[in-house]
């Protein structure tokens, strides 16, 4: 039978923290073509430590790479225009550590001690960030530190240091054999060495680390040519595109303009609100990040961020630590079946608190309890708790703009939960959206990429789109009642912060 030849396409690597996917899209109308996906293990060696193999990662990448290949030779489509990109969790530091890893918290402590004043603010002005376990240069202090193979090869200039994207870029450009070590400036600004003002690499951060600046990667826009593909499924494309994972799904909800915000559910929880071609600095807990910069020539724009570690993770919990469910599905029905926490409140702080907070050493804690709690409350309760920590970032970034949201654009894993979504525009107070495409941060990846190749995808406003769709949740509870749970969840907060004292 005939060959579809459909034009140009875009493709997209997505790589979180609990699985791989790569997708591929038709770069003219946005569909979604075809994609696959593989789960990433993680291993757990010891309390509070987070790791994922990079062979492994890699594996996967090539694995959803050619499955998707296949399924698209399949269907006839002809995939030898694919153009190549990525996307990827910013803060996972290639070798080990994945962004929930806790072993730092000592390097934390010590950094934070050498500062005047203690201050875990101290970097804040260059970096958007606070001095915390989440940032890679902590990660890679610690590896120096405790790892004498590691501290050997940065001496003996046998080392390279890079973030997950900068692994996969290199492998699929090469590796040993003149792969092309480089990241864009998204991933870059989660690292605490890069300057988020100049958009280079700050000799004076390196310095404060200890990191020699020559094993850092080359960084580049978010789009522009990085090089050839010599592997995976469509060897001799390009690749064009590199965002971090909430950069890519801020673009693929085409939250261009200053003040529009988007909220991602997954393992974590992010919310990012465009601030528009200047840097704002928050009052409030939460960071500054450099949003995108589509294209070599084009402006930096910049985003306030409020992170939670613990979203997705709690569901991940409540199924291989307790046992109260066997797949993710069940978390709705059973919370469901009761509509309330029948007050209890659940504060999933397994490793500290991140935004706004910025607390190591909170924990978790349930409370409320009486003889009438049953499994069923406490998945209520799970589902509460993230949106609670949703609403404290929306305070935040409401606080620090002076500008109310008037609705939030969500995706994610999480948001396939309805109740989730219903309870969150309850708990909010303002109507929560989500598209009917939850793929939006590969899409945000693949535009990336269609731009610095010049195909017409990043051309395309939303209207445009007849693809994009989406489902509204309104709140349907009066604000009293909203308001009430949410002071009692602060207090619970509390507790967990100060649980031993
Ligand atoms: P990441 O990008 O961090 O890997 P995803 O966006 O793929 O995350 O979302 C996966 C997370 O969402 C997992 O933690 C999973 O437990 C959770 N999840 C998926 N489906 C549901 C559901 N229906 N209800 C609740 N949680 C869900």
């Amino acid at each position: 039978s005939e060959r579809i030849v459909l034009g140009p396409l875009v493709a997209a690597v997505d790589q979180g923290t609990s699985s791989t996917r790569f997708l591929v899209f038709n770069a003219k109308t946005a569909e979604l073509l075809s994609h696959h996906q593989v789960e990433i293990k993680q291993s757990f060696p010891k309390e509070g430590w987070v790791e994922e193999d990079p062979k492994e990662i890699l594996q996967s990448v090539y694995e959803c790479m050619d499955r998707t290949c296949e399924k698209l030779t399949q269907l006839n489509i002809d995939i030898s225009n694919i153009k190549g990109i990525i996307s990827d969790h910013s803060e996972k530091l290639l070798i080990i550590t994945v962004w929930l890893d806790l072993r730092t918290q000592s390097t934390v402590e010590r950094l934070i001690n050498k500062t005047p004043g203690r201050n875990k603010n101290h970097l804040k002005h260059k970096t958007g960030l606070p001095i915390s376990t989440y940032f890679s240069a902590v990660k890679l202090r610690w590896l120096m530190d405790n790892v004498p193979e590691v501290h050997k090869a940065v001496l003996s200039h046998r080392a390279m240091f890079g973030t997950v994207d900068s692994w996969i870029i290199w492998c699929l450009t090469g590796g040993k054999k003149g792969g092309v070590h480089c990241t864009d400036v998204t991933n870059a600004s989660r690292t605490m060495l890069f300057n988020i003002h100049t958009l280079a690499w700050d000799p004076d951060l390196c310095k404060y680390f200890d990191i020699p600046m020559e094993i850092l990667p080359s960084v580049r826009s978010s789009s522009e040519i990085y090089g050839l593909m010599v592997s995976g499924c469509c060897p001799g494309c390009l690749k064009s595109g590199c965002l971090g994972d909430q950069s890519a799904a801020l673009v693929g909800q085409m939250c261009f303009q200053d003040g529009q915000a988007k909220n991602t559910y997954g393992t974590g929880c992010f919310l990012l609100r465009n601030t528009g071609t200047k840097p704002v600095m928050s009052d409030h807990g939460l960071l500054t990040t450099v949003a995108y910069k589509l294209g070599r020539d084009k402006p930096a724009f910049y985003a306030l961020e409020g992170s939670v570690a613990i979203a997705g993770a709690v569901v991940r919990w409540l199924k291989d630590n307790l046992g109260i469910i066997h797949a993710d599905t069940d978390l709705e029905k059973l919370a469901a079946a009761v509509g309330t926490s029948y007050g209890c409140y659940f504060v999933p702080a397994f490793s500290g608190l991140y935004a706004p907070y910025w607390e190591p050493s909170a924990r978790g804690i349930i409370c409320g309890l009486t003889q009438f709690t049953n499994r069923s409350h406490l998945a209520f309760a799970a589902l509460e708790a993230v949106c609670f920590q949703v609403r404290e970032l929306m305070d935040a970034m409401n606080q620090d703009s002076g500008i109310p949201l008037s609705q939030l654009q969500v995706d994610g894993g999480m948001t396939s939960n309805r109740l989730l979504m219903q309870l969150q525009a309850d708990i909010l107070c303002i109507p929560v959206v989500k598209p009917s495409m939850p793929e939006t941060t590969a899409l945000g990846a693949a535009m990336a990429a269609g731009a610095a190749e010049g195909v017409s995808v990043w051309s395309l406003s939303p209207e445009d789109l007849t693809e994009v769709t989406s489902e509204k949740f309104d709140p349907q509870i009066n604000p009293e009642e909203s308001e009430f749970r949410y002071a009692r969840w602060k207090k619970a907060v509390q507790k967990s912060m100060n649980w031993e004292t």
